[in-house]
C-alpha cells in the first residue's frame, strides 16, 4: 500500500503555500492532492486579489504584514516577476461615527502600519466617478492587488521542484482512522498511508472530520464580484477602495473597468458556495450608484461567486488536531488567504516539522482554542 510521510489535502493557497514552506525548509515525502482538475480552481481562484494587511484582529494582522513583506521581495528563485501592484490601497469610511471609528482603529499604536490620511477629494482624484460628498480616507500607499496566479505558481513550482508530488483530480472522500490516530486518506483509487494529514480543504474544512465525528465547524460563506465593461474614465493604476463602515463596499480597476464587490456574506452549503445568486447583482448595483453615481450607466461584464471559510471566531486554525494524532489543520483563511499566505505557510510548515511554533500569533490560531470555546459554551450553557 502507498505511504508517504505528509499528505496534504486541497492545492489552494493555504495547501500550496504549506507544500511550499515545508518543502523549502527540507521536509520530504510530500503528497498534495486535490480533487478538482486544476490547483486553485476554487476560492484561491475566484477572489478580489487585494493585498490589504489592515485587518482589525491582531492575531492576524501580524500574518498579513510578515507576508506582506515577503511578497515586495520574495527572491528571484521565488518569482521573477512582481507579485505585488503597489497602486494604493483606500480604506474609507463615510463623515461622522463611521469616520470616528476607522480613525481609533488606524491610529492605534497596536496597529503598526504605514498609512496617510486623506479625504474624500483624493478618492475623487483618482476615481472621477466617485461621490461627492464627505468622509475619511486612509492611503495605504505600498498595498493594493496581489497576482494570485503568479502567487500559487511560485509555491507550486517550488514545492515540486524540491520533490513534493502533486496529484489532481484527486478526491479525498474519507480519512482513515484507528483509535485516536489518522493514518491516512481514502481516495477514488484507493487509501494512501501517512504520518500526518494536513487538511487545507477551504470551504470543505468540514466535511472530512465531521464524517469522524470530529468537528471543528466551520462556515462557508457566499460572496459574488462584479466586473464592469470597460470605461475610459477608470484609470488602470487607480488605487483600491474598501468603504470598511457599515455599507461595506469595495472596487479596483480590472480588465478596463471597475471589479467590485457589495460584501455581501450569505451562509451557504460548500456545494452552493460557487453558485451565482442573480438576486445579489441589484444590490450591487445599489451600492455601485451610491458609492460611484459617475458610473451610473456601466454595464455589468461579469459575475462570478465564492466562498470565504471562517471558524467560530473568525480566526485561522492552524496546527494540530487535539483530539487525534497525525492530523493537522491549515483552514478557516476567511477573506485573507491570499494576503497572508506566506505566514500561514511558515506557521504550518512549524506544527508539521517541529511539532511547535514559536510564532506569536501561534495560539491564537491553534485548533485547540475552538474546542475549549466550545466546551466553555457547554458549562456555560449548564
Ligand atoms: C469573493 C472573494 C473575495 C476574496 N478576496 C480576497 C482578497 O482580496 N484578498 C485575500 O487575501 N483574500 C481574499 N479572499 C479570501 C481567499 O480567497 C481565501 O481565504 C483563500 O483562497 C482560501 O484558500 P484555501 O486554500 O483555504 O481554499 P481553496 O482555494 O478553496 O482550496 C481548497 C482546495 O481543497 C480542495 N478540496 C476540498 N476538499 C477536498 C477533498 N475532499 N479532496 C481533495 N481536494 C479537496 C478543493 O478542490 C480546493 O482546491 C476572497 C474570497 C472570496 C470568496
Amino acid at each position: 500500500m502507498e505511504k508517504r510521510k505528509l499528505i496534504i489535502v486541497g492545492s489552494g493557497i493555504a495547501g500550496a503555500a504549506t507544500a511550499w514552506s515545508v518543502a523549502q525548509r527540507g521536509g520530504r515525502d510530500v503528497l498534495l492532492l486535490d480533487g478538482a482538475t486544476q490547483p486553485g480552481s476554487h476560492s484561491t481562484g475566484r477572489n478580489a486579489a487585494i493585498l490589504r494587511t489592515a485587518i482589525p484582529d491582531a492575531a492576524l494582522h501580524r500574518l498579513a504584514l510578515i507576508s506582506a513583506n515577503f511578497y515586495r521581495q520574495p527572491g528571484a528563485d521565488f518569482c521573477g516577476t512582481p507579485l505585488v501592484e503597489e497602486h494604493g490601497l483606500m480604506i474609507i469610511a463615510n463623515a461622522g461615527e463611521n469616520s470616528r471609528q476607522l480613525e481609533a482603529w488606524i491610529t492605534n499604536p497596536a496597529f503598526a502600519c504605514p498609512s496617510e490620511k486623506l479625504d474624500f477629494q483624493a478618492v475623487r482624484k483618482a476615481h472621477p466617478y466617485f461621490r461627492e460628498e464627505d468622509g475619511s480616507a486612509w492611503l495605504f500607499a505600498n498595498e493594493g492587488g496581489i497576482d494570485v496566479h503568479a502567487l500559487l505558481e511560485a509555491y507550486l513550482r517550488g514545492a515540486l521542484q524540491r520533490g513534493v508530488e502533486m496529484r489532481t483530480r484527486c478526491q479525498v472522500r474519507r480519512l482513515i482512522r484507528e483509535g485516536n490516530r489518522i493514518l491516512g486518506v481514502e481516495t477514488a483509487t484507493g487509501p494512501i498511508l501517512a504520518d500526518q494529514v494536513v487538511l487545507a480543504t477551504g470551504g470543505w474544512a468540514s466535511l472530512l472530520t465531521d464524517d469522524l465525528q470530529l468537528p471543528l465547524h466551520f462556515n462557508a460563506r457566499r460572496r459574488h464580484l462584479v466586473v464592469t465593461a470597460a470605461d475610459t474614465a477608470v484609470k488602470p493604476h487607480a488605487p483600491v477602495v474598501w468603504n470598511v463602515g457599515a455599507d461595506e463596499f469595495y472596487f479596483r480597476p480590472e480588465s478596463g473597468g471597475l471589479l467590485m464587490s457589495a460584501c455581501d456574506h450569505v451562509a451557504v452549503a460548500p456545494a452552493l458556495g460557487e453558485m451565482l445568486d442573480r438576486d445579489v447583482l441589484p444590490e450591487v448595483a445599489e451600492k455601485a450608484l451610491r458609492w460611484l453615481p459617475g458610473l451610473a450607466d456601466a454595464a455589468f461584464a461579469n459575475a462570478w461567486a465564492g466562498m470565504r471559510t471562517f471558524s467560530k471566531d473568525n480566526r485561522f486554525v492552524i496546527g494540530p488536531d487535539p483530539r487525534v494524532e497525525g492530523l493537522l489543520w491549515v483552514a478557516g483563511l476567511g477573506g485573507h488567504g491570499i494576503t497572508c499566505s506566506y505566514a500561514v505557510g511558515e506557521l504550518a510548515a512549524d506544527w508539521i516539522l517541529n511539532g511547535r511554533s514559536a510564532h506569536p500569533s501561534a495560539p491564537a490560531l491553534h485548533p485547540r482554542r475552538l474546542l475549549l470555546n466550545r466546551e466553555q459554551h457547554q458549562l456555560a450553557r449548564h
